[in-house]
């Protein structure tokens, strides 16, 4: 059976890789998503189990203790981590499954897993990346200051990922990973099982 695929989305606060991502999620249903635990304040409308597991901060370091995480990072003052449970089982059964953590966490999994699929989300410049995190409402000022400055050094790690996608609109990026995962999915490494013809050879 061929693996399924470990895809890692990240991109600088404000770029939109949420909304990217829930399109991915409706148009692809063989995907499933990874969903993180964190200790961050639930922002209105979200909801535990679905956005993220909200821990406190003691509950994460037990489960940091407890190894329970393939992953985590401390972002904006907060925890964020991904749970290991289930991502081995789902992938050896061929699902495939969508990681939407930041570039720490990215990195971590890219050693652990190098077979995964890393895609940096950017937006389309600096100015509308501002304006998408004003728009959004949800930040104090010092947290937007906070956001965009970590944006500019967050853009650079960039560097290390295997592809880079524009987010100029949800239509586009989402169409440009469909292409990127068409293809990996085409890759001769992941499809070693397709070439056993029965020719004895
Ligand atoms: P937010 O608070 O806006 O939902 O997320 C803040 C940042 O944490 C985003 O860059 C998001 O990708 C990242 N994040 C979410 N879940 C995880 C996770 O499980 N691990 C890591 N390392 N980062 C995460």
């Amino acid at each position: 059976m061929t693996r399924g695929l470990l895809i890692v989305i990240s991109g600088a606060s404000g770029t939109g890789k949420g909304t990217v991502c829930k399109k991915l999620l409706n148009d692809l249903p063989e995907v499933s998503y990874s969903v993180s635990a964190t200790t961050r304040t639930p922002r209105p409308g979200e909801v535990d189990g679905k956005e993220y597991y909200f821990l406190k901060v003691d509950e994460f370091k037990a489960w940091i203790a407890e190894e329970k995480f393939l992953e985590y990072a401390e972002v904006y003052g907060n925890f964020y981590g991904t749970p290991l449970n289930k991502i081995e089982e789902r992938l050896n059964r061929g699902k495939d499954i969508l990681l939407e953590i930041d570039v720490q966490g990215a990195l971590n999994v890219k050693k652990k897993c190098p077979e995964g699929i890393y895609i940096f989300l950017l937006p389309p410049s600096l100015e509308e990346l501002k304006n998408r995190i004003e728009g959004r409402g949800t930040e104090s000022p010092e947290s937007l200051a906070r956001r965009l400055k970590n944006a500019v050094a967050e853009i650079k790690i960039g560097l290390q990922y295997d592809y880079v996608v524009v987010n100029d609109t949800i239509e586009n990026a989402a169409a440009r990973i469909k292409s990127i995962l068409s293809a990996e999915r085409c890759k001769v490494s992941r499809n070693l099982d397709k070439f056993n013809l029965g020719t004895g050879n």
